[in-house]
C-alpha cells in the first residue's frame, strides 16, 4: 500500500514554521510580503522535489504544476494558502498546502503518473486582514476580483497593486493568471477545523459537509436620549436596552434546536451618546448568522426579524437593518465526500461529518467546480492565535486521507 512519509511531512512544517515565526509557536506572514516570497521559495523546492514545475502567476499565487499522461483533461487542483494572520499559528492554511506536496511526493515516489495535471496552489491573500479583504488569489483565478480591490490600502498606505508590483506581479496582466471555465476538474483542500467539534469528539479527522453561508447584518436602533436620573422607567426609550433584548433574542433563536451546527453572533455595539448619565438614544451593532441549511437560516432570519419588530415597539424604538453579506452555503459535492469516507473507513477512521464555518479558499472554487475538504482536529479548537495547535500525528492521518482521495480520483 502506498504510503506517505510523515517524517518528511512533519520537517516540512518545522521549516515552514520558522518563515516569520513570532515568540515560540506563533507565525505572522502578511500577504504578499517578503516573507511570503522566502515560504513561497521553500514550498516550490519541495514542489520540484515532488516533479512538478512551479510558477508564481500574477495574483500572487504560488502554483505547481505536474504535467499528467493526457493534458487536455481538466486539472485536479488541490492547495490552501502560506500567508498567516498578523498573530497567528503554523497550521492554518499551511497544512493544506504541504498535505498537498507530501502527496505529490509520494505519488513520485511510487512511480505513480497520473492521467490528468494535478496543480497545487497556494493563494495569495486567503487571510484578508491586510488589506480588508480575502481569498484574493483564489478570486483572481476565477475572474471574480472587485472593483477597488487593487486600490485597497494597508495599514502603512501601500495598495494592494504596489505589493503586488513588489512582489514581482504584472498587474494589467491578470487573465494570462485566470483559468478558463472547464479546465477544473475538482478542488481538494485539507484544513485544520478551527473549531473544537473534533477535539470534543476526539476524532482526528472530519469530513466537511460544506461552508455555512453568513448572513450579515448591521442593525440600528433609535430611541431617544435623556437624563438617567430624571426619566422615569415606564417613559423610557432606551436603544441598549433594545439591542440587550435583541442580542438574548438570537442566541435564543440560534440555540433552540441544540442538535444543529447554527451559530449566532453579535460582536460588536455602538452606542450614542455613550455617556453614563445619559440614556441612550442610538445603538448599532452587527449580526453574524451562519447555518449549512438555507431554509433553516431563512426561518431563524424571519424569528430575528420579528423579535426585532416586537422589542423595538415594546421600548418605542425605530430602527433600520442593513444587509453587509448574504452568501449561502456552499456544499462538498457528495461523490467526493463518499471517496473521502472510504478512505477514512478503510484506515479505520471514524470520521464525522461537519460544516465549516469559517471561509476557504475552497468557496471561491466552488463556484466553478466539486470540491472537497478534510478537517483535521485541533486543539482546543483555537486557531488565528499562537496557540494554534495540530499534532503532527493527526496532520499525517489527514494526508494519508487525502493521498487516498486523490488516487482514487485519479482512477475514477
Ligand atoms: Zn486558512
Amino acid at each position: 500500500m502506498v504510503k506517505i512519509n510523515a517524517t518528511r511531512l512533519q520537517q516540512h512544517f518545522e521549516a515552514m514554521s520558522l518563515i516569520g515565526k513570532i515568540g515560540e509557536t506563533g507565525t505572522c506572514r502578511p500577504a504578499h510580503s517578503v516573507l511570503e516570497k522566502e515560504a513561497f521559495e521553500l514550498a516550490a523546492s519541495w514542489m520540484k522535489e515532488a516533479g512538478m514545475t512551479t510558477r508564481i502567476d500574477n495574483f500572487g499565487n504560488l502554483i505547481g504544476h505536474l504535467e499528467g499522461k493526457n493534458n487536455s483533461l481538466p486539472i485536479l487542483m488541490m492547495g490552501s494558502h502560506l500567508d498567516s494572520q498578523p498573530y497567528g499559528g503554523r497550521y492554518d492554511g499551511v497544512a493544506g498546502v504541504l498535505c498537498a506536496i507530501e502527496v505529490l511526493m509520494t505519488m513520485k515516489e511510487n512511480n505513480i503518473l497520473p492521467e490528468r495535471s494535478i496543480e497545487v496552489i497556494s493563494f495569495a491573500d486567503e487571510e484578508g486582514w491586510r488589506f480588508n479583504k480575502g481569498l484574493f488569489g483564489s478570486r483572481g483565478i476565477l475572474g471574480k476580483l472587485e472593483d477597488g480591490d487593487l486600490q485597497r490600502q494597508d495599514k502603512d498606505g501601500i495598495t494592494r497593486e504596489q505589493a503586488l508590483k513588489e512582489f514581482g506581479c504584472d498587474v494589467t496582466k491578470f487573465k494570462e493568471s485566470e483559468f478558463k471555465e472547464g479546465s477544473i476538474y475538482c478542488f481538494l483542500e485539507l484544513h485544520i477545523e478551527q473549531g473544537p467539534v473534533l477535539d470534543i469528539a476526539k476524532k482526528p479527522i472530519g469530513v466537511v459537509s460544506g461552508i455555512s453561508g453568513p448572513l450579515w447584518l448591521t442593525v440600528n436602533l433609535k430611541g431617544q436620549a435623556g437624563h438617567t436620573g430624571s426619566v422615569p422607567m415606564p417613559l423610557r426609550k432606551d436603544a441598549l436596552l433594545g439591542a440587550a433584548e435583541i442580542i438574548v433574542a438570537l442566541n435564543e433563536i440560534a440555540t433552540q434546536e441544540k442538535e444543529n451546527p447554527t451559530v449566532g453572533t453579535v460582536a460588536t455595539i455602538k452606542v450614542f451618546p455613550a455617556s453614563r448619565n445619559i440614556i441612550a438614544e442610538e445603538a448599532e451593532f452587527t449580526v453574524d448568522l451562519r447555518d449549512i441549511d438555507l431554509d433553516r437560516r431563512h426561518r431563524y432570519e424571519k424569528q430575528l426579524m420579528d423579535k426585532i419588530e416586537h422589542i423595538t415597539k415594546k421600548h418605542g424604538l425605530t430602527y433600520s437593518i442593513k444587509e453587509d453579506t448574504n452568501s449561502e452555503p456552499r456544499y462538498c459535492a457528495d461523490w467526493i465526500k463518499k471517496i473521502i469516507h472510504e478512505n477514512c473507513q478503510k484506515m479505520d477512521l471514524d470520521a464525522p461529518e461537519l460544516m465549516s464555518g469559517p471561509f476557504h479558499d475552497a468557496l471561491t472554487l466552488s463556484y466553478v467546480c466539486d470540491y472537497g475538504m478534510i478537517f483535521v482536529r485541533c486543539k482546543d479548537g483555537i486557531s488565528h492565535n499562537p496557540l494554534e495547535y495540530a499534532s503532527y500525528e493527526d496532520l499525517a492521518l489527514g494526508t494519508e486521507v487525502m493521498l487516498g482521495t486523490v488516487l482514487d480520483i485519479l482512477n475514477k
